[in-house]
């Protein structure tokens, strides 16, 4: 391709509205344009990038076993009603009214549409295990789109699900997934790792994510991974080993009221009492659905709110507001306290019945209580609400240390069990005759995602370094004065060549100072780069750059195709 003849609107400067490095350099090297807030045409550079990650989940895909279909991204509300996702997605699905004034919806994943498409004639034993799949455009209304393509309003999804007649039968088939997202994932450059995950919105009785490990801020997620054994968790969902849930032995004091002025942080508190913040229990008070309930963790600890809403069960859970604090506990945000709060339900993270001699607050303005003692009052549930953290020991193996990684979820697996079966009536005949429900997987792949973890994981200051499976050209060529007849003829020369040996070639050709060539060579980071320019030529030879090392090799012109074919193949 011409550059002159496709369109690359590269920037020099920084977008200003771009806050992580892929984000600026989709921008920088002309690969999006936003049209809306998270929503983005793809140009022809990225095209091509999302061509070829295409391309090779299609054929993992396919390898697998799974079938490809398309279905609609207009759905009827009705379906979503039926799974109980209409109210579970809430705003964040794309909602709209026909003229008939029916509801209708945008497709955010296709449990549903796929449950109902099966349904009464996907019936028997007999025609499973059967996994489809699409490859298509999703619609979310993110609460915050950001980092462009990262998290869109509109993106594009690879989604599959299977049909099975058992347990046994889904774990092979996500087993097979797992296997299929490995291989796609490594084709694609990456170093992958498959992490534990929450199951969120979506039900069912397992899930794990793809997550690309990077050292930048563009992770998202943080994980927490085993230094010893292959323990991985999302931050949402790790566990960490309770050292302890015995009381320590340390002997009770007598417990006081304290005065407390204006303090109201763990910290303001703590140092004001001379005592660490581990020595503290906070009591947090949440809205659940509604209903007020108090969340008692160590002072030292942060509290994990996924945990909790999996514990109660909750559609929405948030952080009581002021009226409502001063309602239950009589006294201003800041001094709630477990002792005397009636009509709350407590509920306790583990670690917190070790302790003794510990501080709370007395549910009275500028008062907090010391000396306190699990038995000075009453805990409704026990469970872990407490987020992990890097240096605790692994919940696995109970010996190694967890670190923390950040990383970007490329895709994701869920063990869905019969959710979606059951309450969109996807049932099957047995051998026997009995009338079953399936037992679900869904699998999903970001494509776009995808593209632009590669950017934020292989980039350096220059630009972008794309890992060679998925770059948008194999090679690029940079005749350094166009005007010039000798190296215009020798480029186009090397063009063709390539090109009948079966590679993908940009050449430049526009009439630009070297320096703004070279510049944006450097920002759309194709693999290999071959530059014909006056000093090169009066050797007869050209120059062959490999875009990650910037390594410079003279090549003579008549062996410069084979040589950088060669260098290609090495890469
Ligand atoms: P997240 O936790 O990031 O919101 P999710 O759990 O909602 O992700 P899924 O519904 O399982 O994700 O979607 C499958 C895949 O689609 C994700 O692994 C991710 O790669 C991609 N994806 C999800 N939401 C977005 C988005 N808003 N923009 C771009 N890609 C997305
Ligand atoms: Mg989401």
């Amino acid at each position: 391709m011409r550059w002159t003849k496709t369109y690359i609107p590269t920037l020099r400067e920084d977008p200003a509205d771009a806050v992580i490095d892929s984000h600026k350099l989709l921008l920088r090297a002309g690969l999006v344009r936003q049209l809306t807030a998270g929503v983005y045409t793809y140009l022809p550079l990225m095209q091509k990038v999302l061509q070829k990650i295409v391309e090779i989940v299609r054929e993992e895909m396919d390898a697998s076993g799974a079938i490809e279909v398309t279905m609609p991204v207009l759905h009827p509300a009705e379906i979503w009603q039926k799974s109980g996702r209409w109210e579970v997605l809430g705003k964040e699905q794309m909602r709209m009214k026909d003229r008939h004034n029916r509801d209708l919806v945008l497709g955010a994943t296709h449990e549903e549409a796929i449950t109902t498409m099966v349904r009464g004639e996907l019936k028997s034993y007999r025609q499973v295990p059967m996994n489809m799949y699409q490859i298509q455009v999703k619609f979310r209304d993110e609460i915050r789109p950001r980092f462009g393509l990262m998290r869109g309003r509109e993106f594009i999804m690879k989604d599959a699900y299977t049909f099975d007649v058992d347990e046994a039968g889904l774990k092979v088939a996500y087993n097979k997934m797992a296997e299929a997202y490995y291989k796609i994932f490594t084709r694609c450059g990456f170093k992958i790792k498959m992490v534990e995950s929450d199951v969120g919105a979506m039900g069912g009785t397992g899930a794990h994510e793809f997550m690309v490990l990077v050292d930048t801020a563009g992770g998202e997620e943080v994980i927490l991974a085993c230094e010893r054994c292959d323990y991985a968790a999302n931050i949402e969902r790790a566990t960490s080993l309770v050292m302890s849930d015995e009381p320590s032995k340390e002997s009770k004091k007598e417990k006081a009221l304290v005065h407390t002025p204006n303090m109201k942080t763990v910290e303001e508190v703590t140092s004001f009492l001379k005592v660490g913040p581990e020595r503290l229990i906070k009591t947090l008070l949440y809205q659940s659905d509604g209903e007020t309930v108090a969340a008692l963790i160590r002072g030292d600890r942060d509290i994990n709110e996924i945990k909790l809403k999996n514990h109660l069960r909750c559609l929405e859970l948030e952080m009581s507001p002021p009226d409502i604090v001063m309602k239950v506990t009589g006294a201003l945000v800041g001094y709630a306290g477990p002792i005397g709060l009636s009509g709350v339900r407590i509920i306790a993270d583990p670690e917190v019945k070790s302790m003794v001699n510990f501080v709370v607050g007395a549910n009275k303005d500028d008062t907090h209580i010391i000396n306190v003692n699990i038995n000075d009052f009453t805990i409704d549930e026990v469970t872990e609400i407490r987020k992990a953290e890097a240096g605790e020991i692994c919940p696995r193996c109970n010996q190694g240390r967890l670190s923390a990684y950040s990383g970007i979820e490329v895709g994701n697996i869920f063990m869905l069990g019969t959710k979606y079966s059951k309450a969109l009536d996807a049932m099957y005949v047995d051998a026997e005759g009995n009338e079953k429900p399936f037992v679900m997987g869904s699998y999903g792949i970001g494509i776009t995602r995808t593209a632009q973890a590669a950017i934020e994981a292989f980039h350096d200051k220059k630009g972008i370094i794309w890992p060679k499976t998925i770059a948008p050209y194999d090679f690029h060529i940079i005749p350094i004065n166009i005007e010039d007849e000798e190296q215009k003829r020798i480029s186009f020369d090397l063009y063709e060549k390539l090109k009948e040996l079966g590679f993908s070639v940009l050449i430049d050709d526009r009439n630009e100072r070297p320096g703004v060539k070279f510049n944006d060579a450097d920002l759309v980071g194709i693999p290999v780069r071959i530059s014909v320019g006056e000093r090169g030529l009066k050797e007869g030879a050209v120059e062959i750059v490999i875009r990650r090392t910037m390594e410079v090799e003279k090549a003579p012109v008549e062996k410069a195709a084979s040589r950088a074919t060669e260098i290609w193949e090495n890469l």
